[in-house]
């Protein structure tokens, strides 16, 4: 399947590009507070993993300081250590390759008419081995780009190894500093002979640094592609000052994102990641889920599913009915906080477990936080002197009161799945198969059917990347007979549903 012609065939009005997502997001969220909280909270939610695999770099010395090159002489880039680990990072590459055939799929089909051809990307996103192979398409696709990291602990070196050895300029390792950080989105901001046309962001630094940094080159952008709430967040606050001069799509409230890495993604790793941590056998422990969105969801389901009895906790009556109606207790967390064993955040709010929860907590509680910020649980109220903070393995910690009593920290409040385990390839396939037909579709498309604002993924493209990982599944979809699809007012090739359904 011709993929640009299947996009440049689809009219616009088709695709539901004309239905612009409202900006609903909240008004404190001011543009000028577009600081990273990186090193206190993980950037974004989706996209990365295997923080879990560990740092085992002991080399004092910055990757800036180094002079590197890779086996063909290639100099454009600067990772931990290229050639101690290239070969392991490929080998991780090619593992997630087997549980990615949507994007892999994508890929081949794409790959004669190169859709991309002559894009220049600015990537700042995760690096890991999942989104290697989402980097690695793009060029395939005939794209030129240059990469950074969107999170300062998140890259896995060996993977950034292997991107460099395959000659893409990447610039990123795990451990960063906030001003090596800036260093490396600099790095690919532009360089001799090549200023990005596209940017594909997660969390909105690379736009952020464009926009302030380079308005000429800005000015030069056909689209930019965001996967992260906190980025979708920026730019609809730039579309409200009138500050955006550049199409862009918002890839995080696709449904093939929401309904996707939010549930499956949470519904996987919770129990990956608390079983890593803490060894932790489930059956019959009590556990507190806090938000019952897709995360949550996801999150209760699972436990539930390991013979957990499972609370939750909603601010809104219609979660609230949900969780009732799926079987769980909706509680207070003041009604069973004294006597859960796991508690779990997944609500995007703040300060939802207070100092005072904790106090009240039993010995040996697990505390995490499944939701985009670290500030879900109150962790710095831990931080007082009474209390001592025992560091018992990576990304646990024992945080014991004057009496003894113990509860069990895990990852410092941070997104507990991306810090203590690895996410599952295959949602991230799902995802990437959407930013690439994002940029895809941004790039190809003809001058005016893309205003300066943010629009959504039209349906059309999120049944196609829901199509590329049915056969994997062996699920068989059927067909609309014409007499069905004339009674339901359809198309027999989609979309099949109007932009308000609710999956
Ligand atoms: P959502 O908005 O669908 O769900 C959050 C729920 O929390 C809502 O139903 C809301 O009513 C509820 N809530 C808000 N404040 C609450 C409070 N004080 N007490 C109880 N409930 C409260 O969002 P979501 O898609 O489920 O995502 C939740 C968080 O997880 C977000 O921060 C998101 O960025 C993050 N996320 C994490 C991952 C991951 O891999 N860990 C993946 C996707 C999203």
């Amino acid at each position: 399947m011709n993929i640009s012609k299947m996009l440049s065939e689809t009219p616009t009005s088709d695709l539901g590009f004309g239905d612009k997502q409202e900006a609903k997001q909240p008004s404190a969220l001011k543009v000028a507070s577009m600081t990273r909280r990186r090193s206190s909270a993980a950037s974004t939610c989706s996209f990365s993993s295997a923080c879990y695999t560990g740092s085992s770099d002991e080399d004092p010395v910055s990757p800036r300081e180094k002079k590197q090159r890779n086996t063909s002489g290639f100099t454009d880039f600067c990772v931990k250590n290229i050639s101690s680990q290239h070969s392991f990072g490929r080998r991780e590459i090619e593992i997630a390759e087997k549980e990615m055939p949507g994007i892999l799929a994508l890929r081949k089909r794409a790959s004669d008419d190169k859709p991309l051809r002559n894009a220049q990307i600015v990537g700042c996103t995760h690096i890991n081995a999942q989104t290697a192979v989402l980097i690695e398409t793009l060029v395939e696709l005939g794209a030129t780009v240059r990469w950074a990291a969107c999170n300062i602990y998140s890259t896995q070196n060996a993977v950034a190894a292997a991107l460099a050895e395959a000659g893409i300029p990447i610039f990123a390792w795990r451990g960063e500093t906030e001003e090596d950080f800036w260093w490396c989105l600099d790095k690919c901001a532009h360089s001799d002979n090549w200023n990005p046309n596209m940017i594909l962001d997660d969390g909105g630094d690379a736009t952020h640094l464009m926009w302030k940094k380079y308005p000429i080159i800005f000015k030069g952008i056909k689209g930019i592609v965001e996967e992260s709430v906190t980025g979708v967040h920026r730019l609809y606050q730039l579309v409200k000052i009138g500050k955006l001069t550049v199409p862009a799509i918002n890839v995080n409230d696709s449904v093939t994102k929401a309904r996707f890495d939010n549930y499956y993604n949470s519904k996987d790793s919770i129990l990956d990641s608390l079983k890593r941590s803490t060894d932790i056998m489930f059956a019959g422990k009590q556990v507190v889920i806090c938000g019952y969105g897709d995360v949550g969801k996801g999150c209760a389901q699972s436990l539930r599913g390991q013979g957990c009895v499972v609370y939750v906790t909603e601010i809104d009556p219609i979660c609230a009915l949900q969780a009732s109606m799926d079987g769980f207790r909706v509680v207070r967390l003041n009604e069973i906080i004294r006597q859960v064993d796991i508690v779990v955040t997944a609500t995007g709010n703040k300060n939802v477990i207070t100092r005072d929860h904790m106090d009240r907590m039993k010995s040996g509680c697990i505390v995490c936080n499944m939701g985009h910020s670290n500030s879900e649980i109150d962790v710095n109220s831990l931080h007082s002197p009474e209390l001592s903070w025992l560091r018992v393995r990576s990304q646990v910690d024992h945080i014991i009161w004057p009496d003894g009593r113990t509860i069990i920290l895990l990852a410092e409040g941070r997104l507990v799945n991306l810090s203590c385990s690895t996410i599952p390839s295959f949602v991230v396939s799902v995802t990437a198969a959407a930013q690439a037909l994002a940029l895809i579709e941004l790039y190809n498309a003809p001058t005016g059917r893309y205003k300066s604002d943010v629009y959504l993924l039209p349906k059309k493209m999120d049944e196609y990347v829901a199509s590329l990982h049915l056969p994997i599944l062996d699920a068989h979809l059927t067909e609309l007979t014409d007499e069905q699809a004339k009674y339901l007012g359809l198309n027999k090739a989609g979309p099949f549903k109007p932009n308000y359904y609710r999956y």
